[in-house]
């Protein structure tokens, strides 16, 4: 089935009015484009749970720090609409800026305290960005439910705690970070990646799962995570911005997975920068 795009919020609330007054539920999926499986399985889990399915695609200016990388973002709208078409989704959203940002746009989203760290830290602005665009999605779409990847976890923890700080009645769901064969977590950036670079990636998952497995045997993680990140730069890595473990209730700091934890790092690689995070099981011994 072709699906079908919607470029208005006019075209879309009209849309989204008929259903729920039919009594259908809405599932909804923010992206920014460049559809990969992680993004599939995001539609694949609204599509189980939800009557009608609104995949949005928007890349959003107010989320990058540098014009160059907004530039660079990958667009791919009609490899997109047909990778979504065996799906039947019922929406594709794909707004332009001034359906989203309208001429005089003020308001700011900003979700405080968990965005002082981790990516929040290294990108200055970026969650806020997310944080605005996401609540515009959330209002616009009138979604009962919404798919997220664990992949940006961080991304997913704002999130959820936007929503219940402004009301908006979306439930907020997580779903598992999708990889290639290699152990390379998916993302619309690993398009950037030159042949070369492409091989050295996988090295970051593997360096997690090593230092997770060790966290298993009761290691502490300072020495694993200096062990780590001196592996990443022999492979090629150019930098680290943090490979950290935190707690996944409050992503505090931990030294061990004596709670529920998760390893969080991003580096760059080639002038792509990667990021990934891992479930640590509790280690109580
Ligand atoms: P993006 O287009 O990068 O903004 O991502 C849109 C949504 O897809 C976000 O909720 C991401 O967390 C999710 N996502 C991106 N990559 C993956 C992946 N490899 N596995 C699962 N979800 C993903």
């Amino acid at each position: 089935m072709t699906t079908p795009v919607l470029r208005t919020l006019t075209a879309l609330r009209a849309a989204t009015r008929s259903w729920h007054m039919s009594g259908e539920t809405i599932g909804v999926v923010p992206t920014m484009g460049a559809l990969h499986d992680g993004h599939l399985s995001l539609v694949a889990a609204a599509k189980a749970a939800c009557d009608r399915v609104i995949v949005t695609i928007f890349v959003n200016p107010k989320q990058f720090n540098q014009s160059s990388d907004l530039d660079n973002y990958p667009r791919t709208e009609a490899e997109d609409a047909r990778k979504l078409e065996r799906f039947a989704v019922d929406a594709l959203y794909v707004p332009e800026v001034d359906q989203i940002y309208p001429e005089g746009f003020a308001t700011n989203v900003s979700v405080g305290g968990m965005t002082d760290v981790l990516c929040g830290a290294h990108r200055p602005g970026h969650f806020d960005g997310v944080a605005t665009v996401v609540a515009k999605l959330f209002t616009q779409t009138a979604a009962d439910k919404a798919f997220f990847g664990e992949k940006d976890f961080q991304q997913l923890m704002v999130v959820r705690r936007m929503a219940r700080d402004l009301d908006i009645p979306v439930d907020v769901i997580g779903c598992p970070t999708i990889r290639e064969e290699d152990g390379l977590a998916m993302s619309s950036r690993n398009l950037l990646l030159s042949d070369r670079a492409r091989t050295k990636a996988p090295r970051l998952a593997m360096e997690m799962e090593a230092v997770v497995r060790e966290l298993g045997q009761g290691a502490a993680f300072q020495a694993l995570q200096s062990r780590a990140i001196a592996g990443l730069e022999a492979a090629g890595f150019t930098g680290v911005d943090y490979f950290e473990l935190r707690s996944c209730a409050d992503l505090r700091l931990l030294e061990r997975p004596a709670e529920p934890a998760r390893l969080f790092a991003a580096a760059w690689l080639a002038g792509v920068r990667l990021i990934d995070n891992i479930d640590v099981p509790v280690f109580s011994g």
